[in-house]
């Protein structure tokens, strides 16, 4: 059984008379207001395995809707639309337009884990979130994140060279998310280190920017790396697109 939270109705759902009296009594305002009936017949049956067969979705299966997640969030405590339980519910009932709805708020999570904490049976409700998150950029209903973008960079980075140079991968998210690199707490931060790190560091750090050193041995192991990350991104997205990962999503079908 759901649990129906009041902000998790639509307000076209919601009926409420403001001056009604039944056998007498007045029953105008919160005291006539109805849930309308209604059918949904567009269920996407396959939705908790598309999400489960994405990198944090693996144990959605699991959730047995007692919504300690939702009452540890970070993110719900300021905003109660933010509601990992809910979403979960949703997924599991196939309920793929409810989900879509709220596609704005999903990719909000910041992946403090007290949900993964409180959640009684090992749901890992963060990594649905992520999962949740990829799925609905799989499926062509959200640009890709800058947390995507930054994911992106990084392994770009650790594919290229098998090292990562923290400025090169700075420099290289603002320039994907279209970003000054002058900002103010990058100043300051550059600033901080200018001052207080060990010179020999610093040149080091220079150098490992300009010149972009590889891990030794590096070319055997980047083709068997690369041929991973590609197999499994052609996975997920035939785990979204019904076994055909070559086939595009129309979000408005
Ligand atoms: S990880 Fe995300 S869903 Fe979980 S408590 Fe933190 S903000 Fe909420
Ligand atoms: S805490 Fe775990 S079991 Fe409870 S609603 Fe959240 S995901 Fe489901």
């Amino acid at each position: 059984m759901p649990i129906h939270e009041k902000n998790l109705i639509r307000p076209e759902n919601l009926s409420t008379h403001e001056n009604l009296v039944i056998d007498g009594v007045d029953v105008s305002g919160d005291w006539s207001t109805f849930i309308k009936p209604r059918v949904v017949t567009d269920y996407n049956e396959g939705l908790q395995d598309e999400i489960a067969a994405l990198p944090g979705g693996e144990y959605i299966h699991r959730c047995w809707q007692c919504g300690s997640c939702t009452n540890s969030c970070t993110v719900n405590a300021l905003d109660p639309d933010f509601n990992p339980r809910h979403w979960i519910y949703l997924i599991r009932m196939g309920f793929e337009d409810e989900l879509v709805r709220d596609k704005d708020l999903i990719w909000q999570c910041v992946s403090c884990n007290k949900c993964t904490y409180a959640c009684p049976r090992d749901v890992v409700p963060e990594g649905v979130m992520k999962a949740t998150a990829h799925w609905l950029e799989l499926k062509g209903y959200t640009e890709k994140s800058p947390s995507t973008i930054f994911d992106e960079e990084f392994s770009s980075q650790v594919f290229r060279t098998g090292k990562i140079e923290d400025g090169r991968v700075m420099m290289g998210f603002f320039r994907k998310t279209g970003q000054s690199l002058l900002q103010p707490w990058l100043v300051e931060f550059v600033k901080k280190m200018l001052t207080g790190l060990p010179l020999g560091w610093m040149m080091k750090m220079g150098w490992a920017t300009v010149f972009h050193p590889r891990t030794k041995g590096w070319a055997r192991a980047r083709a068997a790396i690369e041929e991973y990350a590609h197999e499994k991104e052609l996975e997920h997205l035939a785990a979204v697109r019904g076994g055909h990962p070559e086939a595009r999503f129309d979000p408005a079908k």
